[in-house]
């Protein structure tokens, strides 16, 4: 039987011609294709800067590099995000402090930040989980009382807008991270970005990119001519992303408005079939917030939370690829050997009553009649 997946990429001919374009040019990494697709991207969300990377792991990295986090300091963050959103400070030594996620979206509950905010606090990361946006005003005025930094976690949230603007914008965040994973919005197989609007940043992240090396000669703590002349200015890393992959994110990019439609069609057509239904919740829009559905989440209501595993079972048995995002980080089993015991009851909730349900773009029509009717059928007899 097929298995219908919770998410999958979109390739097409144009895709792959670009692609065997750089394949046969002179360079494979390393040429104009990155700069091509970081003005591409910079100019999608309306940043002055984008960075990329070969993850969106990497891109985390580097934003928190850039930002200058350290040994000591705190992030605070949400549970229910992929591990990555917090690993990457734990990187650079600082510690994650995780608060709690709103029950009815998943997005971190912006009441429970101020508590956590001690004199180590450092930055914010809010996750627009799912492709829905977080309420980035009321992140931007709590970072303002404190003098923190935000970093917006928009793996999920390429294409989604909030108050009119493209997320990603940085009107109300130092930086915003994408990735760039066959399940996220586009793809370049492996990879991610960072947009931002101050300068600082953006050159610290191309310094990290690349082993902490520059040739740049204004950039040159010695002054020398020979044109081999580079210095190394920081323990950096080899987070490059290749122009095969950028060729690819090029391609890929000019279709995500058509992407980010299909995502929302589908939505609606979910939204239409489970509206009221007694047995779970769907995330609904506010006023000013448009989601660009990375995932479609399905929350049971409490009620029904116990039956969680025998319906995720049946689902899968029936060839629907339903997964769960996600299990609380500071749950993990690193987490807890690193003593993040008390922690673990954070997002508790939204992750006993979730279930993701397929959406991307080439969804079929009859495809997305078989996941509502399979849901439908298998939930009330459970
Ligand atoms: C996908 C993802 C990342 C980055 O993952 P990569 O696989 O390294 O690109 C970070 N945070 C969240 C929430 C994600 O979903």
């Amino acid at each position: 039987m097929k298995i219908i997946p919770y998410g999958h990429q979109w390739i097409q001919k144009d895709d792959a011609k670009a692609v065997l374009h750089t394949l046969t040019s002179n360079f494979l990494t390393q040429g104009p294709k990155i700069e091509e697709f970081e003005n591409a991207i910079s100019s999608y969300v309306g940043t002055k800067y984008a960075v990329v990377f070969n993850s969106g792991t990497a891109a985390l990295h580097s934003a928190y590099f850039a930002l200058g986090l350290t040994q000591g300091d705190e992030l605070i963050s949400s549970p229910i995000t992929f591990v990555a959103t917090s690993n990457a400070g734990l990187y650079l030594g600082a510690k994650p402090v995780f608060v709690d996620v709103e029950s009815n979206t998943g997005n971190i509950d912006i009441s429970s930040i101020e508590k956590a905010i001690s004199k180590r606090t450092k930055l914010i990361v809010p996750v627009h989980f799912g492709g829905y946006p977080v309420d980035m005003e009321s992140i931007k005025k709590i970072a303002g009382k404190y003098k923190l930094h935000v970093v917006e976690d928009a793996s999920h949230a390429l294409g989604a807008t909030y108050e009119n603007q493209k997320v990603g914008n940085c009107n109300y965040s130092d930086m915003t991270v994408f990735s760039f994973h066959p399940v996220k919005h586009i793809t370049t197989g492996e990879g991610g970005a960072v947009t931002t609007n101050h300068f600082e940043y953006y050159k610290r992240m191309c310094l990290f990119r690349s082993h902490g090396i520059t040739k740049n000669k204004n950039d040159l703590k010695r002054q020398k001519d020979e044109d081999w002349y580079y210095e190394m200015h920081a323990l950096g890393y080899n987070y490059r992303l290749t122009d095969i992959q950028a060729s690819l994110g090029i391609s890929q990019l000019k279709k995500i408005d058509v992407f980010v439609k299909k995502r929302r069609l589908i939505a609606k057509e979910y939204d239409r079939a489970f509206k009221r239904n007694p047995f779970f919740d769907v995330l609904e829009e506010k006023e000013g917030r448009v989601s660009s559905y990375h995932l479609y989440p399905i929350l049971l209501k409490d009620r029904w939370k116990n039956k969680r595993q025998k319906i995720f079972t049946l689902l899968r048995k029936k060839g629907i690829g339903v997964q769960v995002h996600y299990i609380p980080v500071p749950s993990q089993p690193y987490y807890q050997s690193i003593g993040y015991k008390k922690d673990a009851s954070k997002g508790k909730n939204f992750y006993d009553r979730e279930i993701s349900i397929p959406i991307y773009p080439s969804l079929k029509k009859s495809e997305i009649s078989k996941v509502i009717s399979t849901l439908k059928t298998i939930i009330k007899k459970v």
